[in-house]
């Protein structure tokens, strides 16, 4: 894989998977763009190891439910960066509560951020790839997009929208020679998953085939893979990264 001379947006870059998938393409020679929308600080960090690879690095403020702010962040990399290769949709929230509990701004945000966030991005660079006539989008859905999950109603529709998504825009695009992807993890290793308690990472853990949780190296793999050049004939698809836990 050699990611010389391409940049990479990646939305949610500063923990997490994001940061994984930003590390895996930097050590393979590109320009990372990270999108942070909380600790300022934690993005320096981020900026600061990924440097450490050689390639240009720079964070941004982007709340990617903001349809016109990041637009100008779209703009604002395209125009410093020269161009956008690879875009990253990484950014993600959960607000898990069964439905009857669950009340409409629990609803929205988790759609506003996973799925329209993902949609605002596209969106944006849509243009910018259609006339480079080459790219590569790939997008996190998760598992519980697949099959769904008790209390991960929001959620889990957001991720199956992000597959919808994927899949239309793949084949609005595919003529073009811009790839669009998706990667469905199970349960990976990071803040998001850390706030559950001992008893349910045990039972997930158990519910696992491969007898491990993943982490968040296992799905920047599969994502540099995807925005490779060997992945030019991959269109459309969802890998799932999940130690088999949705087989
Ligand atoms: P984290 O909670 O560690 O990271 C979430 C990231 O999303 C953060 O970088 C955060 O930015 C960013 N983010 C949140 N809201 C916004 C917003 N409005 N605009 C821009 N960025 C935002 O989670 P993970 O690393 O685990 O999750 C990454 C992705 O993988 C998510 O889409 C998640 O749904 C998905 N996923 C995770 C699984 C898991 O088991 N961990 C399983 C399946 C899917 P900041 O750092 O600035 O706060």
């Amino acid at each position: 894989m050699n990611f010389e001379n391409k940049t990479a947006v990646i939305t949610g870059g500063s923990r997490g998977i994001g940061l994984a998938i930003a590390k895996k393409l930097a050590e393979n020679g590109a320009n990372i763009a990270i999108l942070y929308v909380g600790d300022e600080a934690e993005g320096k960090n981020a900026v600061a190891e990924l440097a450490a690879y050689g390639t240009k690095v720079e964070q941004y403020f982007c709340d990617v439910s903001d349809f016109e702010g990041s637009k100008k962040v779209v703009d604002t990399v395209l125009e410093e960066f020269g161009g956008i290769d690879i875009l990253i949709n990484n950014a993600g929230i959960t607000r898990d509560k069964l439905v009857l509990n669950m009340d409409e701004k629990d609803f929205d945000a988790v759609i506003n951020v996973n799925l329209k966030g993902t949609f605002n991005m596209i969106k944006h660079t849509y243009k910018h790839f259609m006339k480079k006539r080459s790219g590569r989008i790939v997008s996190t859905s998760s598992i519980v997009g697949l099959i769904g999950n008790a209390g991960q109603a929001n959620y889990s529709a957001s991720k199956a929208g992000i597959i919808g998504l994927t899949k239309s825009v793949a084949r609005e695009l595919a003529g073009r020679g811009v790839t669009v992807n998706a990667v469905a993890p199970g349960y990976i290793g990071t803040d998001m998953t850390n706030v559950l308690s001992d008893k349910v990472k045990e039972a997930m853990k158990a519910q696992i085939p491969a007898k491990r949780i993943g982490t968040p190296e296992d799905v920047a793999n599969v994502v540099a893979f995807l925005c490779s050049d060997e992945a030019a004939y991959v269109t459309g698809e969802v890998i799932r990264v999940d130690g088999g836990l949705a087989i």
